[in-house]
């Protein structure tokens, strides 16, 4: 431990955010970085507790409580604190192939988790963590990682989000030719095209590809396995594939005149924007614009958010964004206690800014989107909602009921629905013969990773189901290190 009272006297401190006012007239990154001699005392707030539970990664009620990746905190934030940046560096990327998503887009149960969380303000780990990787890259500490030897094994890895990088980045280190196949024209997955730009630019996705494909990592894009490449090929020409596909079928809300125009899956929405922006700063119109458009978000989760920050880039008219389960408590509950995930009210940066734009949190709570109105020209026009209120039934699962004359009618001429993913894509599940487990994920143990199909492996959302970053990364370690003991016998991979 640096500095045994740095808890006592120094305060949090995060990455200051832009001002709101501001940050939507671009779409660049929300938060400045803090100086160097700041982040050194926030990393000295670190108390290295003798049983620290910010490193963990344990399931409670469902929620990772600590980090997945079981990064080394105290052990990092301690070389930060006396300024070992490149020990520091060295310690984070022994459980982290990719810090800088993370320590971007990140929602840190490793802070939720923070044992100075139960008294004050946690430690800035997610900040901390960035700031370890990019001095990294500033200093020109992470260089492109040829192995020595080659195994002579190939391997095929579908799908280039976090999980799919994951997984090649680890295989590539022991030595297997990884080729990586991506039927988007970019690589990242929901890094790339989910995720919007001033949440994380994709200059920096771009940068850990490119550093990939210097380490020997090859990526197809635009090629679709099942279909432009066939299993058949696949397995003829590599000795395993891992599949890493994500959880890629949203949603949907089957209600009356679902059918209008201008109604639209958030991930399409906010894909189609970035698209645009990275290939012509917008000036090719290929994008859903809200411009002027008076636009309703269903659902109040995270996806909702990126909805509601990209619509007010855009210039919308008014923003809305409908959540059916009720508004979270500002603080934790008894049935919630340290160190679980805190599952608290949170005003994110997009309702933040609707809040500087229009004078009010977008969200409305409680509500339950029962048809769509649309005009003569097949377009929405309005929706029409009715209000729920929550009990229990005799097994202790909640479940809505609607409220008589709650009934209400919002205009709408852009619809989008942000509720979430139910599996993923059937048609390379199809093609590869694959069995899905009871939530329509792929079926495959965690840790163990291989499927029903020989020298077939899954990992990420596509057999978790739709979760985070962290544990995308998580998985694609795993089913590395899987992958390797099936070609090799053992590893040594981590
Ligand atoms: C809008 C949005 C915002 C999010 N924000 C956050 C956040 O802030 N923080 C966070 O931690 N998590 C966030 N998430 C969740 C996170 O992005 C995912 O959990 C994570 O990206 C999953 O990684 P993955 O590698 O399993 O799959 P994905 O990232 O979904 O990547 C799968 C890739 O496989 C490709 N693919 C699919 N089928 C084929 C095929 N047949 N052939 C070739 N390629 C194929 C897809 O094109 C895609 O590129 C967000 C999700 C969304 C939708
Ligand atoms: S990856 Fe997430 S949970 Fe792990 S240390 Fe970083 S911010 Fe925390």
């Amino acid at each position: 431990m640096g500095k045994t009272t740095g808890f006592m006297e120094y305060k949090r401190q995060e990455s200051p955010y832009r001002d709101e006012l501001e940050r939507i007239k671009d779409w660049n990154e929300l938060n400045n970085p803090l100086c160097e001699a700041d982040r050194i005392t926030q990393a000295s707030r670190c108390m290295d507790c003798g049983t620290p539970f910010c490193h963990s990664g344990i399931i409670f009620n469902g929620l990772p409580s600590g980090c997945p990746l079981n990064n080394l905190i105290p052990e990092w934030n301690d070389l930060l604190y006396h300024g070992m940046w490149e020990e520091a560096l060295y310690r984070l990327l022994k459980t982290n192939n990719f810090p800088e998503f993370t320590g971007k887009v990140c929602p840190s149960p490793c802070e939720g988790a923070c044992t100075l969380g139960i008294t004050s303000p946690q430690v800035t780990i997610r900040n901390n963590e960035l700031a370890i990787i990019e001095k990294g890259f500033e200093e020109g500490w992470i260089k492109p990682f040829i192995p020595v030897k080659r195994s002579g094994k190939k391997v095929a890895v579908i799908g280039s989000g976090p999980s799919g990088l994951a997984c090649a980045e680890q295989l590539n280190k022991v030595g297997h030719l990884v080729t990586i196949y991506e039927k988007a024209d970019r690589p990242g997955g929901l890094l790339t095209y989910g995720i919007p730009n001033m949440k994380l630019d994709k200059k920096f996705v771009k940068r850990r590809t490119d550093l990939m494909e210097k380490s020997g990592i090859t990526f197809v894009l635009n090629t679709e396995a099942g279909k432009d490449i066939t299993k058949e090929e696949l397995l003829a020409t590599y000795d395993s594939i891992v599949i890493c596909s994500g959880s890629t079928t949203p949603r949907d809300l089957r209600i009356d005149n679902r059918d209008a125009s201008g109604i639209y899956y958030a991930v399409d929405y906010l894909s189609s924007n970035t698209r645009s922006l990275l290939s012509s700063n917008h000036e090719d119109g290929q994008y859903i614009n809200a411009k002027g458009l008076n636009v309703i978000v269903i659902g109040g989760g995270d996806t909702g958010n990126d909805c509601v920050a990209t619509a007010i880039r855009q210039g919308c008219k008014s923003i809305r964004q409908f959540e059916i389960m009720p508004e979270a408590a500002l603080e934790r509950s008894s049935d919630n206690p340290w160190p679980e995930f805190p599952k608290v009210k949170k005003v994110d940066y997009g309702q933040k800014e609707a809040i500087a734009v229009f004078g009010n949190d977008p969200r409305e709570y409680n509500i339950s989107t029962k048809s769509f109105e649309k005009n003569e020209d097949n377009q929405v026009i309005a929706l029409n909602t009715v209000k729920v209120e929550w009990s229990k039934d005799y097994d202790g699962r909640f479940f809505p009921r609607e409220i008589k004359g709650s009934e209400e009618k919002y205009e709408a001429d852009l619809v989008l629905l942000a509720m979430g993913f139910v599996g993923p894509d059937r048609s390379l599940v199809e093609a590869f013969g694959i069995t899905l487990d009871g939530r329509g994920n792929i079926k495959a143990e965690y840790k163990n990773h291989s499927t029903n199909v020989d020298k077939v492996f899954a990992a990420g959302d596509t057999r978790r189901g739709q979760s985070l970053v962290v544990w995308a990364i998580r998985e694609g370690r795993e089913a590395a290190k899987q992958v390797d003991t099936f070609l090799m016998g053992s590893s040594n991979l981590p």
